[in-house]
């Protein structure tokens, strides 16, 4: 089988490897959509995943070996590569350790192989999909449950007013779960046009270009001077936690959602008299998943617009993918398509 292959110094090979043999409780996935997240991005660019290993997390397929202690599932089932509930003792590690470090030990033996034709999971890995979820939509569940959980973990309610700083697939699905958890008034802010033009089409009230307006003074404008409620932070950009601490109101609520792998100058004592909660959300747990999928099922997470604008990529054209991506970029979203 054909299996992106990280070698280190920012060079993926597709090489031709065996297909892996289930363990007793494991399944084999056939691997049908494979979206490429700005994490492996990152892993990429800051030559932090172990030489060796296949990355991709965000995947759909179906079910086509199984290990002889494996019950439940059946040839042929569809699934999504994650979001089950893990037996104590298979918790992810950042749920135990006290000093998680995700730069230092997130990838560090990673056994994801979404770049892969096939890869293996443990039967309690996968979630179904639903009958009226497709494969194409389903290898985006995990980055809902990435939005389902930054909503959860806020202190957003209803009738508030929000902003999503960045409308890449991340905002642009904390935009959608905002609204499902009732945010009364919703503004964007997003470089590029594509994505500004999605974010309006899934129900943003105000969308601004941070390349032209300033993005403080448009959102003060829009909130009456008083500022947003919460801000979801899913730019990691140099500026856009610095402008989220200074434009949230009074005791507001900042949700740093995406990653900054490099160091955010701010100035605390332009925020800190506001009393203002900066609070971190990290990946989906099993509830997440769960809630993420049943979102997408009744339709209050509308992933057309985002994969009407994906752009369709080829395993072997994988390495060039990556490194386009890391330079900022119009797309709303890449899947590797098998
Ligand atoms: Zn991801």
């Amino acid at each position: 089988m054909k299996a992106a292959i990280y070698q280190g110094e920012r060079r993926m090979v597709v090489e031709d490897i065996p297909i892996p043999d289930p363990l007793p409780e494991e399944i084999l996935i056939k691997v049908k959509y494979s979206a490429i997240c700005g994490t492996d991005v990152h892993a990429f660019l800051y030559d932090i995943a172990p030489p060796g290993s296949v990355l991709g997390h965000e995947f759909s397929g179906v079910v086509s070996a199984m290990g002889k202690d494996v019950k439940g599932w059946a040839i042929g089932d569809r699934v999504i590569g994650g979001g089950g509930e893990p037996p104590s003792g298979f918790e992810q590690p950042l749920r135990k350790q006290e000093q998680y470090n995700y730069r230092l030990e997130g990838f560090t033996n990673t056994r994801k192989r979404g770049y892969a034709e096939y890869t293996v999971l443990n039967h309690w890995e996968p979630l179904e999909i639903p009958g009226n979820v497709t494969d194409l939509e389903a290898c985006l569940t995990e980055p809902c449950s990435v939005a389902v959980r930054a909503i959860r973990l806020s202190n957003q309610r209803l009738g508030d007013t929000v902003v999503v700083l960045g409308a890449g697939p991340i905002g642009l699905l904390c935009l959608q779960a905002a609204k499902a958890a009732g945010a009364g008034n919703i503004i964007v802010s997003e470089p590029s046009e594509t994505r500004r033009r999605v974010a309006s089409e899934l129900g943003a009230d105000a969308v601004i270009n941070p390349l032209r307006e300033d993005v403080y003074a448009s959102v003060m404008s829009l909130t009456e001077a008083v500022g947003p409620d919460v801000v979801y932070e899913c730019a990691a950009a140099q500026p856009t936690l610095d402008d989220a601490l200074n434009m949230v109101r009074k005791k507001g609520n900042v949700m740093l959602v995406a990653l900054a792998w490099e160091n955010i100058p701010l100035l605390p004592v332009d925020w800190a008299g506001k009393e203002v909660e900066l609070k971190t959300t990290f990946g989906g747990e099993h509830q997440d998943w769960q809630i993420a999928l049943n979102l997408i099922s009744s339709g209050k997470i509308n992933l057309n617009p985002l994969t009407s604008e994906t752009y369709f990529v080829d395993i072997e054209e994988i390495e060039e993918t990556f490194r386009a991506l890391a330079s900022p970029s119009d797309q709303v979203q890449m899947i590797v398509k098998f």
